[in-house]
């Protein structure tokens, strides 16, 4: 799968601007020719869409140059990261279609980033700060007004050697002092007033255990860890852009060489009714409001996994909306657009009645049953046909029968003709019903001349609906899943999130009539249920039960809705 991935025919595109960075680097010889990247995930959670992005400029820069991609897990801060978490993120970055050449760590350089800070310390540019952290935020300023120093900013250099020791030896509380690095209180980048670059955290690291009692901050640790590994070409969202500077600043305080990574900075993937921030997804798990990081609803890439969303139709939607230098939001409709487009091409077409109500064909013999064929993808010769049974009785959609319908109504009515999908020509000729009113079972006639593939059955009829035999088809539970939340952009909305969540995000259907092709389905396998959607068999089934989730379904409704 993943090299399939990897060698999709694109049509050429133009490159974009990371990609001509790279290539004025090449010709200009910097760096000796090497392309170096990394993705740095934070293991704190799971990968979601966004990441996916990040994946795929930071590994695509590298195949696409012959260059390295390390996984590097940026493992600064040991109260919310696990190692369930690390283990994720590889499986999806695998998933995506792509191979690391190593695996690091940021704590792997804890040791060296702890001498760079006492080097720091040493000559002057580092000291330590007992003030507590809203007294450092009051002195900060304002982009247009000069922070004010601390006063410990002069201390002498011996003390805050012996202090930063104490911050590593578990002595002290949380909170009671940090290192700062000594650069300008009155920058007009506010990244360059005596940022902290380490904190006391007391709390075991999932690798490190408890060795460090200190901890580099982000900006200590990020760049240093690009020079560390030879990093040529740091990618990051737009945000760090603000950051640079200081990158750089730590980079020339550390190096001893010319070699200098370089940071370069692109727009964040943001979709519409989605919130793809960690803090909010780690909410919906720990809160219940779904069932977990893989619940199907979720924008995590183990959602997607589940929900039957495919790497290439990921793929394809990240190429089309490209890396730019301004923030903007996608239609998730895209996304979307994206996954239908992909499952067309090589799904299975199956036929599957989610709301039943029983057909009767009453002129066909009781007892008879023919093997129909099915074609198993129209866009698709080789991927060949299977059988399905026709008998007297059938299941089809309660929907594809009105007792009065409206003049455009081309499915079952009295006296109306429909196509059975790879059957017959059926004459409605009427219904039954119960004391309060509802159809038990609808009739209908057929003509034994129409079976798909006979020459006259090339005799038109408006409507062809999906049915199951009664005699070949098994019970099984439907989950609908739907768009997690009802308005457009729920991260700027202001209100709760719980607040924004769409009722009707999931429906549960039970005894929805599968056709018996599906029974040997296995969990992650993916169909197109006939002019219904696409489904993949979720891994809650069990012998008994089958569940199938709705991937997508195959018109988009919330587009007709918005028109409205
Ligand atoms: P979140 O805010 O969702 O928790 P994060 O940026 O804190 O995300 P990290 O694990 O630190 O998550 O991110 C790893 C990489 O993924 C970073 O380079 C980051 O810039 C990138 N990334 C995170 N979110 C997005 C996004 N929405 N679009 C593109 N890249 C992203
Ligand atoms: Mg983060």
């Amino acid at each position: 799968m993943s090299e399939n991935v990897l060698n999709v025919e694109e049509p050429k595109r133009s490159l974009n601007f990371i990609e001509q960075a790279v290539e004025n680097d090449l010709k200009e010889g910097k760096n000796n020719g090497r392309v170096q990247t990394r993705f740095p995930p934070e293991p704190n959670g799971y990968l979601h869409i966004g990441h996916a992005k990040a994946i795929c400029i930071d590994f695509g820069i590298a195949q696409e140059y012959k260059g390295v991609c390390n996984l590097r897990f940026d493992d600064t801060n040991p109260v919310k990261e696990d190692v369930e978490y690390v283990d994720s993120i590889k499986e999806d970055i695998e998933w995506l279609g792509y191979k690391w050449e190593n695996v690091y760590y940021a704590s792997d350089y804890f040791g060296k980033l702890w001498d760079f800070a006492v080097q720091l310390i040493k000559e002057g540019k580092a000291y330590i700060d007992e003030q507590s952290a809203e007294e450092i935020a009051k002195q900060k300023g304002t982009p247009t007004q000069a922070g004010v120093n601390s006063p410990y900013r002069d201390r002498p250099i011996e003390e805050s050697l012996d202090l930063f020791n104490k911050m590593n030896e578990g002595v002290l509380e949380e909170g009671s002092m940090v290192l700062r690095a000594k650069i300008d209180m009155a920058s007009p980048n506010m990244h360059f007033r005596d940022p902290i670059i380490y904190r006391i955290i007391k709390h075991p690291h999932h690798r490190t255990g408890n060795k460090w009692q200190a901890y580099p901050m982000y900006d200590f640790a990020h760049g240093q860890c690009d020079y560390f590994e030879g990093v040529t070409h740091s990618l990051c969202t737009l945000e760090f852009e603000v950051h640079r500077p200081l990158y750089d600043w730590f980079i020339d305080q550390l190096a001893s060489d010319d070699y200098r990574p370089h940071q370069y900075e692109f727009n964040k993937l943001q979709f519409t009714y989605t919130l793809l921030s960690k803090r909010n997804l780690r909410r919906m798990v720990e809160e219940r409001i779904l069932t977990g990081w893989d619940d199907p609803r979720m924008p995590t890439l183990v959602g997607f996994r589940r929900r039957g969303y495919t790497p290439e139709a990921i793929h394809n939607l990240i190429d089309r909306i490209g890396y730019t230098k301004y923030d903007g939001v996608i239609d998730i409709g895209l996304l979307e657009y994206a996954v239908r487009e992909d499952l067309n091409k090589r799904v299975n077409r199956v036929s599957a009645v989610l709301n039943p109500v029983k057909l009767v064909i009453t002129n066909y013999p009781e007892g008879q049953t023919e093997k129909m064929e099915a074609q198993n993808n129209p866009e698709d010769e080789s991927a060949g046909t299977h059988h399905v049974l026709f008998s007297r009785e059938l299941f089809i959609e309660r929907d594809d029968f009105m007792e009065d319908a409206p003049k455009k109504y081309f499915r079952l009515t009295p006296g109306n003709e429909v196509r059975l999908k790879n059957a017959y020509i059926v004459k409605c000729t009427g219904c039954k019903k119960d004391e309060d009113g509802n159809v038990t079972e609808v009739y209908a006639e057929y003509d034994d001349q129409t079976k798909s593939g006979m020459p006259q059955s090339s005799r038109k009829v408006k409507g062809t609906i999906h049915w199951v035999s009664t005699e070949d088809c098994f019970d099984a539970e439907v989950r609908l899943y739907d768009r997690l939340f009802m308005v457009e952009n729920p991260a700027d909305d202001g209100r709760d999130i719980i607040e924004l969540l769409n009722p009707d995000s999931l429906k549960v259907l039970q005894g929805c009539k599968m056709e018996s092709y599906l029974k040997d389905a296995k969990a992650g396998d993916k169909f197109q249920f006939q002019r219904t959607g696409y489904f993949c068999v979720d891994r809650d089934s069990t012998a008994d039960n089958m569940v199938f989730n709705r991937t997508v379904s195959l018109k988009d409704s919330w587009a007709k809705a918005k028109d409205k």
